[in-house]
């Protein structure tokens, strides 16, 4: 598959106008009774803005619960879909329709279904970071938070299709060995900026530093495949969601931190624990799709009603039953 990855801009403002920026876009949201949601990836100026920042799984949560008419979803276009799927009634806006997923982008429905007939007996489980379509086609969703309890729920001798996070899938592999299980051979390109030789090159730069792992993406499935063969020794990394993370850097002694996922999630480490230093395990983790919303484009949605997100009420009702099943276990 070629990749077509937005061009990250560089920022069109200083920090006058950001703060401009923040303070119109903060009064639309009030006017039009919007409430942002940004990613843990956005850029800062964009998580700065937001009424709440959180993974993929915890947005999906505030967005079910909104009480605004507006929902404006600053991430991609999948979680924006999941967004439209547990809110219908709200207006779903994503700012940037360029914000997609490479991982997402590696399946379509079509595939899923023809995978499925191969496989008539499967159960087919998908990782959150699909299209709505794939969705609906799915009998469960996971996070890499969940996927093993996903994987127990179903009976054992039921075979498994896994999809579309070849590494989480080779994960799920490995842990369960006993259960069988087809895996879809697909990547996020962030992968490649999070390498277990980059990650020990951080750690050999920063002595006493702890690691810490947010399995919330594909950026950071790869390492959880290489920690489970044995390639990484496990002493000194943690793997913990956004707030197990904040708590780590209380409970830990060390003064650093190499973050192993994409880079954005730092700015809010660094605003809950500001006496702790946060390194990057790889400065080139950024995903393009992510920086791509801009200010400008948040501000430019609530003016403007764009880009409004709908999944066809078929496909959101189908792709809702394994959503909620994936809550329902937890993450
Ligand atoms: S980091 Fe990878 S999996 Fe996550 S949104 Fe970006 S491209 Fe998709």
């Amino acid at each position: 598959m070629t990749l077509h990855l937005p061009v990250i801009d560089a920022l069109p403002y200083n920090d006058h106008e950001i703060a401009t920026l923040q303070a119109e876009i903060r009064a639309l949201a009030a006017e039009r009774n919007a409430v942002i949601l940004a990613h843990n990836y956005q850029r800062a100026e964009v998580q700065d803005v937001a009424h709440f920042v959180g993974d993929s799984l915890g947005l999906s949560r505030k967005a079910a619960a909104a009480t605004e008419d507006i929902i404006v979803f600053c991430g991609v276009h999948f979680m924006a879909e999941t967004a439209k799927v547990l809110a219908p009634t709200k207006t779903v806006l994503l700012p940037d329709l360029e914000a997609g997923c490479s991982l997402a982008d590696t399946i379509t429905a079509e595939e899923v279904r023809g995978w499925r007939k191969q496989f008539p007996d499967y159960v087919a489980v998908g990782y959150v970071n699909t299209t709505a379509a794939v969705k609906a086609e799915l009998d469960y969703c996971c996070t890499s938070g969940n996927v093993l309890e996903v994987i127990d729920a179903i009976p054992a001798d039921k075979g498994i299709l896994f999809l579309p996070d070849m590494f989480l899938g080779a994960h799920v592999r490995r842990m369960r060995p006993d259960r069988n299980v087809e895996v879809w051979m697909g990547e996020c390109h962030v992968h490649a900026g999070i390498d277990i030789d980059t990650l020990q090159a951080a750690r050999d730069a920063n002595p006493g530093s702890e690691v810490l792992v947010h399995p919330e993406c594909g950026c950071a499935s790869r390492l959880l495949y290489r920690m489970a063969d044995g390639d990484l020794p496990p002493e000194g990394i943690h793997i913990a969601s956004t707030e197990g993370m904040i708590n780590l850097t209380r409970e830990l002694d060390a003064d650093t931190f190499i973050v192993a996922t994409e880079t954005g999630i730092i700015h809010r480490m660094q605003q809950m624990a500001p006496e702790k230093r946060f390194v990057p395990a790889d400065r080139a983790a950024e995903c393009a799709y992510m920086k791509t919303i801009t200010l400008v484009d948040v501000r430019d949605a609530l003016r403007l009603n764009q880009f409004e997100i709908d999944v066809p009420t078929e496909v959101r009702e189908r792709a809702k039953l394994a959503i909620d099943r994936m809550v329902a276990l937890g993450a």
